[in-house]
């Protein structure tokens, strides 16, 4: 890669941000493009927020990407928004246009790309078990909702985040039944699993320092079919008991990566080479 005065530059805030997998994988698909570009991780404090705003705009940085802490405070810096971040209440893909930012969020059209692609499932008329009231979850919740799912059980260890979550989605989607339980409600827990078509996690249980859920999968219809949202493990304990089970399963790369493709094309116009960026990060 040959960073020259002529140089378009993109990134990433977040703090922290060194674990990133983005500026691999963006990097890797400039390269292959043989596009002018660089993607750079910036650890931007919360207190500098503001000003690395300002600086998108006084820099000349044609885009960047946006995640934890600053993906929800990011919006009330932006001029528009598309119509998932009105959902999902995060931005996590801004485009700058000579001066006007416009905030996205891609993680919704990441997570729909992933289980068509790597499950051949669509949300459309499915029973869901979803873990997690956090903004993965609300990302995910937006994408099954937009896409017509047709019960969606939410649980969560704090009840009543999960139910704040259902009762503003069920405000905007009266046609899909959205019922809040708390994890430690076993009965309920388990009758949810026995219906369930589709088992979504997309809580932080399972990833690397996190404890994993004790989930008693075998209750699942022999159909089912899983989603785990994390990726460091590559395969999570939750995979691990879906393949023991022979179920259906895929952890959470590939929405990275759908994510990443689609800010990809937002900011270049360009279709992402999903190959080249699939296999920077594996
Ligand atoms: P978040 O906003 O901090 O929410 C965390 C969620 O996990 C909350 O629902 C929390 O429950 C739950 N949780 C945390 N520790 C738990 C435990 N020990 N047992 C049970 N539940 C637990 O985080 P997030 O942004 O939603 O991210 C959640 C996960 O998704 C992370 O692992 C992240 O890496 C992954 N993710 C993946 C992608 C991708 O592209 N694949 C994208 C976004 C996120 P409480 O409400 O009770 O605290």
């Amino acid at each position: 890669m040959h960073v020259r005065a002529t140089t378009k530059v993109f990134g990433i805030f977040g703090h922290p941000v060194n674990h990133s997998l983005s500026p691999t994988m963006h990097n890797a698909a400039f390269k292959k493009l043989k596009l002018d570009c660089v993607y750079i991780a910036f650890d931007i404090h919360p207190k500098n927020l503001d000003s690395a705003i300002q600086a998108i705009k006084s820099l000349g940085i044609l885009g960047v990407n946006v995640t934890i802490p600053h993906k929800e405070r990011i919006l009330s810096f932006l001029d528009e928004t598309s119509p998932e971040v009105t959902m999902t209440g995060a931005v996590n893909t801004v485009k700058n246009e000579n001066g006007k930012l416009t905030g996205y969020n891609t993680d919704v059209e990441g997570f729909l790309m992933a289980i068509k692609e790597d499950l051949g499932v669509i949300p459309r008329g499915l029973r869901i078990f979803l873990l997690g009231a956090g903004g993965a979850a609300r990302a995910v919740l937006t994408g099954l909702c937009m896409n017509g799912a047709s019960e969606i059980y939410l649980v969560n260890r704090t009840l009543d985040k999960a139910k704040k979550l259902a009762s503003e989605f069920k405000r905007c989607y009266k046609d899909i039944s959205i019922e809040a339980y708390p994890l430690e409600d076993r009965v309920l827990v388990e009758q949810s699993l026995r219906t369930a078509e589709l088992l979504i996690n997309a809580s932080s249980s399972g990833m690397e320092g996190v404890a994993s859920l004790e989930l008693r999968l075998e209750l699942l219809p022999k159909d089912s079919i899983i989603y785990d949202l994390v990726y460091k493990p590559r395969e999570t304990a939750l995979l691990k008991g879906a393949k023991e089970l022979g179920l259906k399963a895929a952890g959470g790369l590939s929405m990275l990566l759908y994510q990443g493709a689609k800010s990809f094309e937002i900011w270049t116009g360009e279709k992402a080479p999903v190959d080249v960026m699939r296999k920077s990060i594996q």
